[in-house]
């Protein structure tokens, strides 16, 4: 008997399995690999939306949780998993330099919008206006902490690296079974995988596809991230992220040529040095409708729940509602209604 089965884990299934550590609860997970969005994310933790220049939903309480979580994670595993990385927003024009200074007017915002403008001096990069940077963002080597913590919930037993079988699951008053273990709550944190899951695949995951590639360039010298219409990311030894792509029609999980040759055109449109693609990667975000997570518990079956729909800022929002879910579950907490999956459940 334990007190939780988790199935999935991505960034989902560890924020949650790491809240039940923390409150010594015993669990099992399983994880089968088919699914690789949380491994091939850029990584960066950043409250705000760059596109428009506003701050992505809670994303200042978020950020505060997440990094708490985040560096606790990184004194168990011992592995260093967290760095500081300025992002520097390319400028497309004045206009966006004004839009720029209206957002740092507003109180929400100036916490973490630089007011000073930043010059290129890169001569690997053609950018004709300037950078506006955004402040405390940063990385975290999401493949290497999940890594880090199978290894670590394999040493304590805890890891069954399977498919787990839905037709398999008895739900019975007060507990689940399944091929012979007997668990009080089960939670699912499959990511785009749950489209299999028939206790939840009613709700409305939409999935979007996203690909990187990895370049390796001797010239380019950068130490920060560069958001233009795509992302530069710096990695180490002269290897950068770049990407990622955003599609919504191809749900295959394969890499494809036409998304390298988009980015590699997108990138060589100011990138004026000589690089090198070295590797291309691919997930497929679990992306919502509404943009808001789904979190919350069967509304047959109250020993099953879900945490999924972190298709975008998963690093943020993940822990954020691991929390929520974890009160509700242990201490009969209300979710708020954004986030809780009855606002399906005409659906079902
Ligand atoms: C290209 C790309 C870039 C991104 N960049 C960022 C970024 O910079 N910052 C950010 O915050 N977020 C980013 N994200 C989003 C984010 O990291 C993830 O999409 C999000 O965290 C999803 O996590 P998850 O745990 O819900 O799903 P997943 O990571 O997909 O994890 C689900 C896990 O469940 C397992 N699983 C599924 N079905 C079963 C089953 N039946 N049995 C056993 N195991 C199963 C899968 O193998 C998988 O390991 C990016 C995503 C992509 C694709």
């Amino acid at each position: 008997m334990v007190d939780y089965i988790v199935v999935g884990f991505g960034l989902a299934g560890l924020s949650f399995v790491d809240k039940l550590e923390s409150n010594d609860k015993s669990y099992l997970v399983y994880e089968n690999s088919s699914e690789q969005s949380s491994r091939v994310a850029g990584g960066l933790y950043n409250p705000v939306i760059l596109k428009r220049f506003t701050l992505a939903w809670l994303a200042s309480e978020q950020l505060e949780l997440a990094i708490s979580v985040y560096q606790n994670i990184e004194d168990k595993l011992k592995g260093s998993l967290i760095s500081k990385l300025p992002i520097l927003r390319r400028f497309n024009d004045v206009k966006e330099q004004n839009l720029w200074f209206e957002a740092y007017d507003k109180p929400l915002l100036n916490k973490f919008l630089s007011s000073n403008l930043i010059k290129n001096e890169n001569e690997a990069l053609d950018i004709p206006f300037c950078f506006g940077k955004v402040k405390h963002t940063g990385k975290i080597d999401v493949k290497k902490m999940l890594s880090l913590y199978l290894s670590y919930i394999e040493d304590k037993k805890c890891l069954i690296k399977e498919s787990f079988e839905y037709d398999k699951l008895v739900v019975k008053e007060g507990l689940v079974e399944y091929k012979g273990i007997k668990a009080r709550n089960l939670v699912f944190s499959e990511g785009y995988g749950v489209r299999n899951n028939p206790f939840f695949n009613y709700l409305p995951l939409q999935g979007n596809k996203g690909e990187y590639i990895i370049i390796k360039s001797e010239q380019l010298k950068l130490s920060e991230a560069v958001k233009s219409s795509i992302f530069i990311i710096p990695l180490g030894d002269d290897l950068y992220k770049v990407g990622a792509t955003y599609n919504n029609q191809d749900k295959t999980s394969g890499i494809t040529k036409s998304a390298r040759e988009n980015l590699q055109n997108k990138l060589e449109r100011f990138l004026k040095v000589e690089y090198e693609v070295i590797d291309q990667v691919t997930g497929i975000r679990p992306t919502t409708r509404d943009r808001r997570p789904f979190v919350g518990t069967h509304s047959q079956y109250k020993n099953l729940h879900i945490i999924n729909g972190l298709g975008s800022r998963g690093i943020l929002i993940g822990p954020y509602v691991t929390e929520k879910l974890y009160a509700h579950i242990e201490n009969g907490e209300d979710l708020d209604e954004e986030i809780d999956i009855k606002r399906y459940s005409k659906l079902r």
